[in-house]
């Protein structure tokens, strides 16, 4: 590969440019499409791999959550991931991508009896919520008996350690709905005793948050769960036989930034540096690890590329109408100051605009003024025809769209530079068809006094 190609902004650059020149951003046929970099995908899992200390039992469980698309996470298999589901939905997926159910963990606050029944059928590893669905377990673990495979069943603690910098995404406040609260009244000696009835309960889950969670505050939690797993096998030895440190590497700060660390935000090996100094006993070998971070693995694998449509001054004002928006992006057009997003202004032809900086909002094609990527930011003057380029969107962004106002989902293409200029496209997901959304929103039922009539005898 040209060394040209070694940098991420280097290939989106070169993306942006060849999908101009392919017509993968044709301004009345396409004007909006996402891509995924394919070898950035095998960068980043090469990275979370190599972080973690050789001759240690890790599966490293990509959240699917954070990119559920089918190709994304068979691309993560066939770089030696695991897959982290957290609804049937995300379950199908991962099968559809090919994970063998040994390379599965099932997590969910809710999980229906016969998706729990049919996980422990197939040997998928379960996270237990709460004491209900533990009691619920326990059924189909008699159930079940010996059909069962190797059960990998653990509970999830809420260590209670709390919050972080978004309280949206934080899971260890002490009244968060995750887990069981480790530091309530009572809930310990209470989860001594599970686990002592319980022989099979061999795995302890905890999940601190997603971004905004300082790596300290992690790895308190992640020590919680340690302590508590040590304190089980004082009294029986060997039953806790794996941790499952759930996910939440933050991504931070620019990644085209030339400038130290923090611009980059933490990497994996600075998340298992922490880790290795809180909770020493978590790398020493004496257990099996799972890991499940999401963001870190994907964002910054894809972005997002618009044209403008229109320009307009308001109030003095300026606006950059575009295709991009809350239908990608909910979070940051209902929380900006959480989930900001950078903003890169390419001219009509794909290359980064030479255009005189102005302070300018950048907007979306939804019906709510709140549907902006940027406001007053200085940016090169965009113009229509213009392309806005929305980095660092790998991950709960265009995979987890949104239906507001029933734009159509854009589609979505996986790149690999070839030659020194060229990219190659592949198509991850289609463009849904207009047919597509009329299909779901009951466009198949358009008679309500004449449809089919589920539940009446
Ligand atoms: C969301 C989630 C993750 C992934 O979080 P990231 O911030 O994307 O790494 C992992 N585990 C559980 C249980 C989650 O809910």
């Amino acid at each position: 590969m040209s060394p040209s190609f070694s940098t991420r902004t280097a290939r989106r650059d070169a993306a942006v440019r060849a999908a101009v020149v392919r017509g993968l951003l044709d301004p009345v046929a396409s004007p909006v499409a996402a891509f995924v970099d394919l070898t950035g995908i095998g960068e980043s899992a090469q990275a979370l791999r190599a972080a973690w200390p050789a001759g240690l039992d890790v599966l490293h469980a990509f959240a699917a959550k954070a990119n559920p698309l089918v190709p994304v996470l068979a691309a993560l298999r066939s770089h030696g991931l695991g897959c982290e589901v957290s609804s049937p939905g995300e379950l199908a997926q991962a099968r559809a991508a090919g994970f063998a159910p040994a390379r599965i963990v099932l997590d969910s606050p809710v999980k229906t009896r016969a998706e729990l029944a049919s996980a422990l059928a197939e040997g998928i590893a379960v996270n237990v919520d709460n004491l209900e669905e533990l009691a619920r377990v326990d059924d189909l673990v008699a159930e079940l008996g010996t059909r069962m495979p190797e059960p990998r069943i653990g509970l999830r603690l809420n260590p209670q350690v709390g919050l972080g910098g978004i309280e949206a995404v934080s899971t260890a406040g002490r009244t968060t709905k995750f887990g069981i609260a480790l530091a309530d009244p009572g809930n310990r000696e209470r989860l001594l005793t599970a686990y002592r009835a319980r022989p099979w309960l061999r795995w302890v889950h905890v999940h601190v948050g997603s971004q905004g969670v300082p790596l300290e505050l992690n790895a308190g939690g992640v020590g919680a769960a340690v302590s508590f797993a040590r304190e089980v096998n004082r009294s029986r030895p060997g039953q806790v036989v794996g941790i499952d440190l759930g996910g939440g590497l933050a991504v931070l700060g620019d990644d085209d930034a030339d400038g130290d660390h923090r611009d980059h935000g933490p990497s994996f090996a600075d998340h298992v540096a922490v880790l290795r100094r809180a909770v020493p006993e978590l790398l020493d070998g004496s257990f099996r690890l799972v890991t499940e971070y999401g963001r870190a693995v994907m964002a910054r694998n894809g972005f997002v590329a618009a044209r403008v449509e229109y320009t307009k001054t308001s109030g003095g004002r300026r606006i950059a109408l575009t295709h991009a928006g809350a239908q990608l992006a909910a979070r940051s057009a209902y929380a900006p100051e959480a989930w900001p997003l950078r903003v890169l202004a390419h001219d009509s032809e794909g290359r980064p605009s030479g255009a005189a900086p102005e302070v300018q909002d950048v907007a979306g094609p939804c019906c709510f003024s709140g549907d902006l990527l940027a406001r007053e930011r200085l940016l090169p003057r965009l113009s229509a025809g213009d392309l806005v380029v929305v980095p660092d969107t790998g991950a709960y962004y265009f995979s987890a769209p949104y239906h507001y106002n029933s734009l159509p989902m854009p589609p979505v293409y996986g790149f690999v530079p070839e030659a020194e200029g060229a990219v190659r496209f592949t198509i991850l997901r289609d463009a849904e068809t207009l047919d597509e959304v009329v299909v779901r929103s009951g466009g198949g039922h358009r008679d309500p006094g004449r449809g089919a009539s589920p539940g009446n005898p």
